[in-house]
């Protein structure tokens, strides 16, 4: 029986709900279907941020400080390049999450640097958001960042209707599931995995800091630095040339991703695949997507 989503709460109302009380679609967590998927505006500043601001120094560093987007976004940019970006280099040959790599590799590297350096009993600020959202900050209208995309030919609504089909994303997921399901963390799910691997996310970190002994974090250290080197190998897997990356390397960006930001989202699209069975890719789930803490 594949692993169930942990439910720690709702959130009602969808999108169109603006009120001081009621979430917008940017509150909700991605899922593929039409009340959490995404909105025009989210894949055009995505899009955008594919193009290049990301190098933008700035950016760069507030995506650090805040651990990269929020939960939505940071999925909403994986799903955003898998879709769109169709040419590349490697076995794939584009729709595969280079720049999703890139940030996730740099962010792991800051992390597991911080972590090492700080005493235990500020462990906690280091795993803590700091700052807000960048994409949030541009489609809620906080802080546009005028992102421009300068294609021809660009049609912001039909490029959504492309990303909200995940059909690329959900792939990923699905042949990359036997490798991620034994890492998924205990805390995001009512049936955790029994092989050992798996370490909480950064958002049940944050929740049970006090958890977080020398021994906890020496294992925590020790994954991080293991997927790091796994994104780098499937980073160089989609350059001209790169070798070839093998199945747990196809898996680390999920891995790195889900660690920054619960695994709500893979668990949403794909189930899991449960210690004792082979390879079966599975189906799409039909767990309903919960809140989950994205501190
Ligand atoms: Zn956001
Ligand atoms: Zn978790």
């Amino acid at each position: 029986m594949p692993m169930q989503l942990r439910r720690p709460g709702s959130r009602a109302g969808g999108p169109g709900m603006t009120g001081p009380t009621e979430p917008s679609r940017y509150d909700l967590p991605l899922a593929p279907d039409p009340d959490h998927d995404l909105s025009v505006d989210e894949v055009r500043v995505l899009w955008s941020f594919i193009h290049g601001d990301i190098m933008n120094s700035q950016f760069r560093a507030r995506l650090r400080a805040h651990h990269g987007p929020c939960e939505r976004h940071a999925w909403a940019y994986a799903v955003t390049e898998i879709e769109l970006w169709e040419q590349g280099a490697g076995r794939r040959g584009g729709h595969q999450p280079f720049d999703v790599a890139v940030l996730y590799t740099d962010l792991l590297e800051e992390m597991s640097t911080r972590l090492r350096r700080q005493r235990r009993r500020r462990r906690d600020r280091i795993l803590r958001r700091d700052g807000t959202c960048l994409i949030c900050d541009d489609v809620r209208g906080r802080q546009p960042t005028r992102f421009v995309v300068t294609h021809a030919g660009f049609d912001p609504a039909k490029l959504a209707a492309e990303a909200n089909r995940m059909r690329y994303t959900i792939a990923w997921l699905r042949e990359t599931a036997p490798c991620w399901s034994p890492l998924v963390c205990p805390d995001c799910t009512d049936q955790p995995t029994t092989t050992g691997a798996a370490i909480r996310c950064r958002p049940h970190l944050v929740l049970h800091h006090a958890d977080l002994t020398d021994h906890v974090l020496h294992s925590e250290l020790d994954a991080l630095d293991l997927w790091t080197a796994r994104l780098r190998a499937l980073l160089g897997s989609m350059t001209a040339g790169g070798r070839p990356s093998t199945p747990e390397e196809d898996a680390a960006w999920v891995a790195a991703v889900a660690w920054f930001n619960g695994w709500r989202f893979p668990l949403t699209v794909v189930p899991p695949i449960p210690n004792d069975r082979s390879r079966d890719t599975g189906s799409r789930s039909t767990t309903r997507p919960s809140a989950s803490p994205d501190q």
